[in-house]
């Protein structure tokens, strides 16, 4: 599927994010870059157009529009800035345990409101000990008469600085069974923030630390039943994080293949464009070919999720492509720009410095490689596209593509 097959109404929202990303998010880049203080301004800005709540049902306020134009919203932003596409695939992320596990009461309660931009969620779950591997998290939550006691760390939470709703997995027992996920608003005594620190690249994204100490939840709180805290988790991650991070790398990729044509055209060397050296022109084509394979891999898995297809692979492989193709077209930008890419204030240098930040979260590289081999050998197990589909009706197609 390519840009081709998209619908007019993704073309109109292509066109709606990219006016906003490149007047009101590209002046503010050389400022969030020096002082990579967290951007709380455009974050609002985007979640007041509508954008956070793009898979919201329409019942509730959201634009009911689905995953393939939340990658485009994604991309579009990330295309002018990473850290301003990593802001809104955090939040669009959080939306998805209440989408998935939220009882009718939380929904009525929560998703208006991210849907309207005044709240902005997020997925805590990562830990010290438990990265990719989810089942070594320690946080514990104590079930004490009506309320739950949550004690414990979380980390690298997207979007730590910003949010105003945690969707926090923490024990409650032993093992797979034993994990519990809860809604926990920002300012509820007992949790609290370890400062922003500056990363590699990403600047103006928060991803940082949440301390629980004696942090009191009551029982409404709780998201799911209690043990399903795995499957928010995974589900979270799988349905939204994996299409999400593969929409940031796409659009930074976009950006390096632009950045590196406009240099190859103004630079003169041997008294003609750099492109017209054989090999210079190689990469470009190179470049090229990499962006069309990433865009294909992430628009096909997002439009299936669209259709309640089961396309657990397709999201892995999405990620995994967009991702290490990325990263294989900053280093032959580099080699491209040379000397010109290494100033601390050149772009190449920032989509790079960027680009790594997608490699970690939704699953390294090597997990996603595994869990594909998991399927290439029919050793998976049931798929969350599946299991969680919520394709209103059986996928119809219409003669562009899209669900009639
Ligand atoms: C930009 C960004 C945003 C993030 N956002 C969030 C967020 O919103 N919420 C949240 O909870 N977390 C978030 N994270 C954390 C992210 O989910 C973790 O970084 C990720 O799960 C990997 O964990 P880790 O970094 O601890 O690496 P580890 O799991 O410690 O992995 C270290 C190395 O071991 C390898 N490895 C690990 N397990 C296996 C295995 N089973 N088999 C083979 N190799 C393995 C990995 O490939 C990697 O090379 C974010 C991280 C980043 C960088």
């Amino acid at each position: 599927m390519s840009d081709d097959h998209l619908a007019e109404r993704h073309h109109q929202l292509r066109a709606q994010v990219r006016q906003f990303a490149e007047s009101r998010v590209a002046p503010r880049v050389p400022d969030m870059e020096r002082t990579s203080v967290v951007e709380t301004e455009l974050a609002s800005a985007v979640a007041q157009r509508g954008w956070i709540g793009v898979t919201i049902d329409k019942a509730y306020g959201g634009m009911g529009a689905g995953h393939l134009a939340k990658t485009i919203i994604i991309e579009e932003l990330s295309r002018v800035s990473g850290a301003m596409g990593a802001i809104a695939q955090a939040s669009q992320l959080g939306v998805a345990k209440i989408i998935h596990f939220g009882n009718e009461q939380q929904k009525q309660h929560w998703l208006p409101q991210i849907a309207a931009g005044s709240c902005l969620p997020t997925i805590a779950v990562t830990e010290p000990e438990a990265g990719s591997h989810v089942l070594g998290m320690q946080m514990t939550a104590r079930l004490k008469g009506d309320h739950y006691v949550l004690n414990g760390r979380k980390q690298y939470v997207g979007n730590s600085h910003i949010g105003d709703l945690h969707g926090v997995v923490a024990r409650t027992g032993q093992g797979s069974q034993g994990l519990t996920a809860f809604l926990v608003e920002a300012d509820r005594p007992g949790l609290t923030l370890a400062p922003h620190t500056p990363h590699l690249g990403l600047h103006g994204f928060s991803f940082g630390e949440l301390h629980f100490t004696n942090c009191r939840i009551p029982m409404a709180n709780r998201l799911g039943l209690e043990g399903q805290g795995l499957d928010v988790a995974y589900s979270s991650s799988v349905l939204y994080g994996r299409p999400n991070l593969t929409a940031v790398a796409l659009g930074i990729h976009q950006a390096i293949l632009e950045q590196t044509i406009r240099f190859t055209r103004e630079r003169i060397r041997y008294g003609s464009q750099l492109h017209n050296l054989l090999n210079i022109k190689v990469k470009v084509g190179q470049l090229h070919s990499r962006v069309m394979t990433a865009r294909l891999a992430a628009y096909h898995a997002a439009h299936l999720l669209d259709t309640g297809a089961a396309c657990d692979a397709e999201l892995m492989n999405a990620k995994v492509t967009n991702v290490e193709l990325a990263l294989d077209s900053a280093r032959a930008a580099m080699e491209i720009h040379a000397a010109a890419g290494l100033h601390g204030d050149a772009p190449l240098s920032r989509y790079l410095r960027d680009a790594h930040h997608i490699f970690a979260p939704a699953g390294t590289s090597d997990v996603q490689w595994l869990r594909l081999a998991d399927f290439a050998l029919g050793q998976h197990k049931d798929q969350w596209s599946q299991r969680l589909s919520t394709a209103p009706t059986p996928p119809a197609l219409a003669v562009d593509g899209e669900r009639a």
